[in-house]
This record gives C-alpha cells, sequence and structure tokens, in this order.
C-alpha cells in the first residue's frame, strides 16, 4: 500500500507514520528526516536546503524531486511506503504521479493554535528521532527514552512556525482539493490523544 500523509507541519503525521511503520512493516519515507540527515552530513544538497529550513520555507521542487525518486526506487519501497511530508506542492504532486500509484491520502486535520502550542513545546532527540512534548517531560534536556541530549528544532520557534502555517495553507493546501478531486483523500481529525489518532488511523485503513 502506498499513503500520503498529508497535514499542517505539527499535525502528527510523523508519529502516526511511525505507528504504521511497525504495524504494517512498510518504511516512512519522511523528506524532511531525510533533508536533516543531508544537513548532518553536510552533503552539498543538504548545504543548499538548510537556509530555506531555517526560515520555514519549501526547499526547491526540483532538489526535493530528485531525493525521492531516488529513495522510492530502493528495494525496501517495493511492498509500500508512507509518504510523510512529501508531496508539498502540486508540481511535486504531478512529479510523483509518474513514478508511483498512490492508494490513499490520509489528511490530518488541526487546528492552527493547537499547532503552535504543540510545536513551540517539542523537543526532539537527535540520537534515537524520538520526539517529545516539554509537558510531559521531567527533565526537558534528558531524552526518556534512550538518555540522549534533547533538542528545540531551529524552525520550532514561534515566527518560524506561524511562517510555516502559512506556507502550508499557501503552497500544500491545495492538495487536498486535487486528492479529493481524485477520490483518495480521507481525512482525521488529529486533536485528540496519540491512541485516539491511531484508532482514528485504524478506521480509515479498513
Ligand atoms: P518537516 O520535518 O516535514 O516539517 O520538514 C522540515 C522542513 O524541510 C520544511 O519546513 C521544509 O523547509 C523542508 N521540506 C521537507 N519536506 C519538503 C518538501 N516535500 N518540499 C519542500 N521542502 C520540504
Amino acid at each position: 500500500m502506498n499513503l500520503i500523509f498529508l497535514g499542517p507541519p505539527g499535525s502528527g503525521k510523523g508519529t502516526l507514520a511511525m505507528y504504521l511503520v511497525e504495524k504494517a512493516g512498510i518504511p516512512q519515507i519522511s523528506t524532511g528526516d531525510m533533508l536533516r540527515a543531508h544537513r548532518a552530513k553536510g552533503t552539498a544538497l543538504g548545504l543548499e536546503a538548510q537556509s530555506y529550513m531555517d526560515k520555514g520555507e519549501l526547499v526547491p521542487d526540483s532538489v526535493i524531486i530528485g531525493m525521492v525518486e531516488e529513495r522510492l526506487a530502493q528495494d525496501d519501497c517495493k511492498n509500500g511506503y508512507i509518504l510523510d511530508g512529501f508531496p508539498r506542492t502540486l508540481a511535486q504532486a504531478h512529479a510523483l504521479e509518474k513514478i508511483a500509484e498512490i492508494d490513499m491520502v490520509v489528511s490530518l486535520v488541526l487546528d492552527n493554535e493547537v499547532i503552535v502550542r504543540r510545536l513551540s513545546g517539542r523537543r526532539v532527540c537527535p540520537d534515537c528521532n524520538g520526539t517529545f512534548h516539554i509537558s510531559l517531560l521531567e527533565d526537558e534536556k534528558k531524552c526518556p527514552a534512550c538518555g540522549g541530549q534533547l533538542i528545540q528544532r531551529v524552525d520550532d520557534s514561534e515566527a518560524t512556525i506561524r511562517n510555516r502555517l502559512k506556507v502550508y495553507e499557501d503552497q500544500t493546501a491545495p492538495l487536498i482539493v486535487y486528492y479529493r478531486e481524485k477520490g483518495l483523500l480521507r481525512e482525521i481529525d488529529s486533536s485528540g490523544s496519540v491512541e485516539d489518532n491511531r484508532r482514528e488511523l485504524d478506521k480509515v485503513l479498513k
């Protein structure tokens, strides 16, 4: 099954995708994670992406599309995958159509103010990729899963979050209409707990 998880930043796409990775045994393809890995390695692609990411802007389509094409050609994608954070523009959706058959687009719906609260309190662990909210942490600096040092992503500052939400509205939200018209869209209210969101996802996948 080839799935797209569509939704504004902070709507829980990554957390829900990880649940499905375990359950269905298909890989999560997160373009945000791939770009951060390029940056950590200091590749030319990572350097090009850096300034866009830190401002909350989209990395140019040409860079992203090539990166995803290469990833989807790998062996572990043969039995399906979850695209998390891609496509984010109509040009990306058109490019995807040429290389893949999408079975379903799961669109996560959440209020912007809830997103700002969620993301500005988000801390991530660079060692195990875990994501946590400060309201649930005993120690804001220590990863409860692996003991690593938690950090706040540069693009999780409030001003950048608001810019990312605007970029989403302008450039990514048109994909909701695009996939609805193709009959592929299923919407999930992602304002509940992680368990609620999992149940919602199970329902639409049935
Ligand atoms: P994410 O982790 O999905 O929130 O992505 C972090 C940042 O990476 C975004 O704010 C963009 O700058 C960049 N990015 C990730 N995926 C894409 C994409 N499909 N198209 C353009 N830029 C992207």
